[in-house]
């Protein structure tokens, strides 16, 4: 099956489902059981089955089973929102006393995240230059139990090579976790590149519509946990194997943090997963053209988008997602941060709010939003000035979405 296909049609299960054409909604806290022999084999991982929903539901299930299969993973665990699974990622793998490093290019939350909450449990996170190999190479030492990277930088827009650092931290006997949200398996299959763990805030364009918050964590069950390195997967790997991050992500985490997802949101998402293939199309399609429109505007100083060729994430990009496209956000300068705040004001058709990934399409100023509670040095680490717009494109007639922008940005020649 084609992408576009597997999408729709992919670990759908109705024959289990009474024949309903989408999975339903077990809200339900807890599933009852005849037999304390069976309560037990199941609590003992002997047998399969549902039992509380923090530990397991099967709504929750339905999506594991689509998203490992779209991003050619082995098992998922899905959660109630992407930092979890930002979180929960990290937290399986390195302790006190470890070192991960990561690309600088995070999402705000990933940043407080690696730089302050980490440092307080005695992890500390390297952070380098997401795009300057030698920097990445220069801060892996034995002690680092992971890397870590966007595949798109947000609202930095640099594109790392995946490949390289799967070679690099496989080199030091660790695995590379990929965040993989704004590119999604349609554009980008971090796996395929050597890759060990995906994850995704399901929140942004699997979900597509805004309706809901969730987060997705996915094996690759390809890397090997050497015992005299991650000493502490003992118990997992004797228990699932080649899934032995997984299960740590799952047993010791996951089911006692809490970080429970709801089965509604999870029906939500597996809606709107069926049309990921179909809005990424459009939304690539869409964000291309409106970077070209930026680019040729008079009030335009600045365009950053990865499909423009004098963009500096356009090389890695174009070889590495093939033609396919360059993702569905992008930043653009103005003259100022009052002729932004004018820009926004005027938008008409556009939302002015904090998310991305949506089917509408969306604007924020992030200088004085997201970051806003960030020093201005860190801020201008992160890409981010207070002469910035950023735009995530929905799948709106790209005649109407540059029509907006374009009377706003008449407005905002202030
Ligand atoms: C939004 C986002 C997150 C966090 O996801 P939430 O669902 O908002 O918790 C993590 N990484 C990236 C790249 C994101 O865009």
């Amino acid at each position: 099956m084609k992408f576009d296909t597997q999408v729709i049609h992919g670990a759908q299960t109705p024959g289990e489902w009474k024949n309903a054409t989408l999975a339903p909604i077990y809200q339900t806290a807890s599933h009852r059981f005849d037999t304390a022999e069976e309560l037990s084999e199941v609590f003992a991982g002997k047998k399969p089955g549902f039992i509380y929903q923090r530990l397991r539901n099967p709504t929750n299930q339905t999506l594991e089973k689509r998203l490992a299969l779209l991003e050619g993973g082995q098992d998922a665990i899905v959660m109630g929102s992407g930092m979890a699974a930002v979180s929960l990622a990290v937290m399986a793998i390195a302790g006190a006393g470890d070192e991960i490093v990561s690309g600088n290019s995070l999402f705000m939350s990933t940043f407080m995240v690696f730089n302050n909450v980490f440092k307080r449990f005695g992890i500390t996170a390297k952070l380098v230059e997401t795009t300057n190999f030698d920097a990445w190479k220069a801060a892996v030492t034995p002690k680092t139990k992971a890397l870590f990277v966007e595949t798109i930088g947000n609202p930095k827009m640099d594109v790392p090579r995946i490949a390289a650092l799967a070679e690099l931290a496989h080199a030091n006997r660790a695995p590379l976790i990929v965040d993989n949200t704004l590119a999604t398996p349609y554009l980008f299959r971090p796996f395929e590149h050597g890759a060990d763990v995906v994850l995704h805030s399901t929140t942004k364009y699997i979900n597509g519509h805004g309706s809901a918050t969730g987060g997705v964590v996915i094996d690759s069950a390809k890397f090997d946990w050497p015992l005299d390195k991650f000493a502490d997967f003992k118990i997992a790997k004797d228990r699932r194997g080649p899934l032995a991050f997984s299960d740590k992500v799952w047993r010791e985490l996951h089911i006692n943090f809490g970080t429970t997802q709801s089965p509604f949101s999870s029906y939500l998402t597996l809606i709107g997963l069926d049309t990921l293939a179909l809005r990424m199309e459009r939304t690539l399609a869409n964000a291309q053209k409106l970077a070209e429109f930026l680019a040729s505007h008079p009030a335009v100083k600045w365009v950053n988008y990865p499909g423009l060729p004098n963009c500096p994430g356009h090389a890695v990009a174009k070889e590495q997602f093939k033609g396919c496209g360059y993702g569905g956000l992008l930043t653009f300068g103005l003259a100022s941060e009052k002729a932004c705040f004018e820009f926004i004001r005027n938008l008409k058709l556009i939302y002015h709010l904090a998310n991305l990934g949506d089917c509408k399409t969306l604007a924020i100023h992030p200088w004085s939003s997201q970051y806003i509670n960030m020093t201005e040095d860190v801020r201008r680490a992160n890409g981010i000035t207070p002469d910035m717009v950023r735009i995530s494109l929905g799948i709106e007639a790209i005649e109407d979405i540059t029509a907006d922008v374009d009377q706003a940005l008449h407005k905002a020649l202030v």
